[in-house]
């Protein structure tokens, strides 16, 4: 859409308001609203100034004035507002220097995409992300989530783990048992089309939604594949549409990773190839169909995953979900088949065009304009260096032996070391100022300070059935 198609729209749809959005360095889309009278072609060059003191990880406030420069690709008529509004995705803009913000997410994930092309391995990076929440039911989840952390013993089921029960109506999800029978089991059908249709009103592609493995209200929706700058743009699209429908209905969606003890958690599996004048380039003859540069992708995405992981995976929580026994990645390894490698080329297909690496340890609680950034630099660098990422792992990676495991690279098993990783570990993000030393930095020092030092800090809810009587 153009600006003056975006005009257009306003007056065919009698449009009041105008809501213009973007997202803090975390991942969390803020928003401020104007009359549609203050909506003109000019304000898509000029933007419409905004305090962006109060946000954050973003500027100090002395110099907090900031344009938010709104995105005609982007506009779409939000569903929730009473108003007639149209929402516009903005670029953030310093008005002293004219440049764009270096700690705006949105324009990190742009010199991302710019930088690809740049390098000549490729002009267009696809990413389908696979998106997993909870549905809780709002009032109940309140009373009861503490006891979300006492439940040791997971194999007696939903009712054990934080959620106040009614006598047993029958059709309950057994544990881990989600995945995925017809209604009346499952009882989130009505809710996902819902959501899924609201996606497609708002313009998104939706491929499919269905119910995930946890037996308590786990959900996926995924989308049909998209270039990175309009895949993070639609993942914002769609939280933002999964929160208010799930609100609307009385409930209330959560992305953290891993809400319940004992069952599975929501991850968000990343499935990404590169592209050249419209050919698939990851597509060949090695291992599982790959090509060398398929495989080399693997490599660097293996190699750099520690340092990623801060960014993929950059919350406390992230790392409960990070264990063995819940279809979640631990180990760096990659596969074909084995839904337990950090990195698994599907087989879905034999089509050249389907071939992709799906990098299974992001999680929904990732700024996704940063995390797919981040995983496109680390692909390129492999792809750069030729890091070829040794054997795969065809067998149940839970299965091998205590030794055969020990020889395969782990995840990182906190936040805490993923952020050191990234501090040791970033030079592959800063080619061509993709991301600045400055928005690392920051980036490490939020998480330290906001959320590994803030839990460490905090007697937990644990210790308490672990310690008080002690
Ligand atoms: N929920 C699992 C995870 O945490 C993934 C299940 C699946 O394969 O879709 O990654
Ligand atoms: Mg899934
Ligand atoms: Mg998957």
């Amino acid at each position: 859409m153009t600006p003056r198609e975006v005009l257009a729209l306003c007056r065919e749809k009698d449009v009041k308001a105008v809501d213009l959005r973007f997202t803090d360095l975390l991942g969390t889309w803020h928003h401020f609203t104007v009359p549609v009278s203050k909506l003109d072609e000019d304000i898509f060059e000029e933007g419409l100034g905004f305090d962006g003191s109060s946000l954050r990880g973003w500027q100090a406030i002395h110099e907090s004035d900031m344009l938010a420069i709104p995105q005609p690709e982007t506009a779409f008529l939000d569903p929730f507002a009473a108003l007639p509004t149209l929402a516009l995705i903005c670029s953030i803009q310093d008005p002293i220097t004219g440049e764009l913000y270096s700690r705006d997410p949105r324009h990190i994930a742009i010199k991302a995409e710019n930088y690809l092309r740049s390098t000549g391995i490729a002009d267009t990076v696809y990413l389908g992300p696979e998106a997993e929440f909870f549905v809780f039911d709002d009032a109940r989840f309140d009373q009861n989530g503490h006891e979300a952390f006492y439940h040791v013993d997971s194999s007696e089921g939903a009712w054990n783990r934080g959620r106040a029960e009614s006598p047993n109506l029958g059709y309950k999800l057994r544990s881990k048992e989600g995945y995925f029978p017809c209604p009346p089991s499952d009882q989130l059908m009505d809710l996902r089309n819902e959501m899924m249709q609201t996606m497609i009103d708002c313009g998104l592609d939706v491929e499919a939604q269905h119910h995930e493995v946890a037996s308590g209200g786990q959900c996926e929706i995924d989308l049909k594949f998209q270039p990175l700058v309009q895949m993070a743009d639609w993942m914002m699209k769609y939280k933002y549409i999964v929160r208010n429908v799930a609100h609307r209905r009385g409930r209330v969606a959560t992305f953290m990773p891993k809400p319940l003890f004992g069952d599975n958690g929501s991850g968000m599996h990343t499935h990404f190839s590169f592209w050249r004048e419209d050919q698939p380039l990851f597509a060949g003859g090695g291992y599982a169909g790959l090509s060398e540069m398929g495989l080399y992708a693997v490599g660097g995405v293996l190699r750099h995953a520690p340092a990623i992981l801060a960014l993929t995976n950059p919350t406390t929580n992230s790392y409960k979900r990070l264990v063995p026994g819940y279809e979640a990645p631990v180990n760096l390894a990659y596969s074909q088949r084995n839904r337990s490698a950090a990195c698994r080329i599907p087989m879905y297909s034999q089509s050249p065009k389907s071939k992709r690496v799906e990098f299974r340890c992001p999680d929904p609680t990732c700024n996704p304009y940063l995390a797919f950034a981040a995983i496109i630099m680390a692909a390129i660098d492999g792809i750069q260096l030729k890091l070829h990422p040794g054997q795969p792992i065809d067998k149940d990676i839970y299965e091998l032996t205590p030794a055969d495991l020990a020889a395969v690279a782990k995840a990182p098993a906190s936040l805490e070391d993923s952020l050191k990783a990234l501090e040791q570990d970033h030079e592959f993000l800063l080619r061509d100022d993709v991301f600045t030393p400055d928005v690392i930095s920051t980036w490490i020092e939020y998480k330290r300070k906001h959320e590994v030092d803030a839990m460490r800090l905090r007697p937990h809810p644990y210790e308490f059935c672990l310690y008080f009587d002690a």
